[in-house]
């Protein structure tokens, strides 16, 4: 008996894998034209401010509308993109698209900090700084209202130049927030010397807040710590009030999740914004 599951398994992951890889192949051919043909979207998902209530700000999230894979979430495509270096002109897209969507915002009178979520590869790349100065020259953008989202894992692995490369985006002005802080590997030591304004508590922390004393002690160190570092603190997938409620004892700075809203096109963060309050 075991031996005929063992021959069923072997042939269901080979298929799995065989699907998997056409998947991959395919998907790597619809990425090279993924621009040319318009199919990415960015939503935003507001962020709000636990003191007061109000939207101070949005992420933006990419989205690839592809007529072949109907929706595909980034966790899927970014890795791909990244293996191709795609995500060089996919993150510029990304870049110049949210700065563009933050001032003509502010145009209609709402004032709202725009965050970005950089690749390791853009984060890596020579031309990083350049290419950022030249989006904030060519789009108007003031540097203070944009943030750059980047995880540990871009940071760790030669954490001297991560240093260099962070001060210089916060010369320009840009604010920087380490994503999912918590979940990598980076030391204390290096955290200390890097240039960051905001920790972002991961939401693997964030889920379980209301029942699990290990991870609100997680949460009010992470607050402490950034506190003491002279950063801000945003709790990443909040969905319930019980959440909330916590996370404003343990004064942390800025909210996101579902509890507010879900990322959404463009064209409902007004309606949004009217909704909670804010950022006018
Ligand atoms: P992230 O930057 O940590 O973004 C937060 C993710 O959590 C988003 O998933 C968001 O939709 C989701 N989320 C927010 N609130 C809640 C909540 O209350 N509950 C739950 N269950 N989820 C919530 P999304 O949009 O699928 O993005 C996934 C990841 O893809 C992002 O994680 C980021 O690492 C990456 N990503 C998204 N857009 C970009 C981009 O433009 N460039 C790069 N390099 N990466 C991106
Ligand atoms: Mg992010
Ligand atoms: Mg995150
Ligand atoms: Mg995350």
């Amino acid at each position: 008996h075991a031996k005929a599951e063992g021959k069923n398994t072997f042939r269901f992951f080979s298929e799995e894998l065989n699907n998997s890889f056409r998947d991959r192949i395919a998907m790597e051919h619809g990425l090279r034209h993924i621009l040319d043909r318009g199919e990415l979207e960015l939503h935003y998902q507001p962020k709000v401010s636990v003191a007061t209530g109000q939207v101070i700000g949005v992420e933006a999230l990419l989205r690839w509308n592809s007529p072949e894979f109907g929706m595909v979430s980034p966790m899927r495509f970014i890795p791909l993109a990244e293996e191709t270096r795609q995500i060089i002109p996919i993150g510029e897209w990304v870049l110049r698209t949210a700065c563009q969507q933050q001032l003509l915002w502010q145009q209609q009178g709402i004032q709202l900090s725009m965050a970005v979520n950089l690749s390791a590869v853009q984060f890596k790349s020579p031309a990083l700084i350049e290419r950022i100065a030249a989006l904030i020259d060519e789009t108007g953008i003031q540097p203070e209202n944009l943030e750059l989202e980047l995880t540990e894992s871009a940071l760790v692995d030669k954490p001297d130049d991560a240093v260099r490369v962070l001060e210089q985006l916060r010369s320009l002005g840009c604010g920087i927030s380490i994503d999912d802080f918590g979940t990598g590997y980076s030391s204390l030591s290096y955290l200390k010397n890097f240039p960051v304004t905001i920790l972002k508590i991961d939401r693997s922390f964030v889920r379980d807040l209301a029942h699990n004393s290990g991870d609100r002690a997680i949460a009010q160190s992470v607050v402490s710590l950034a506190t003491n570092l002279d950063m801000k603190t945003v709790a990443e997938g909040v969905e319930e009030q019980e959440q909330l409620e916590i996370l404003q004892q343990i004064g942390c700075t800025y909210i996101q999740g579902f509890i507010h809203s879900r990322p959404v096109p463009a064209d409902q963060i007004l309606a949004v914004v009217k909704r909670l309050g804010g950022a006018a």
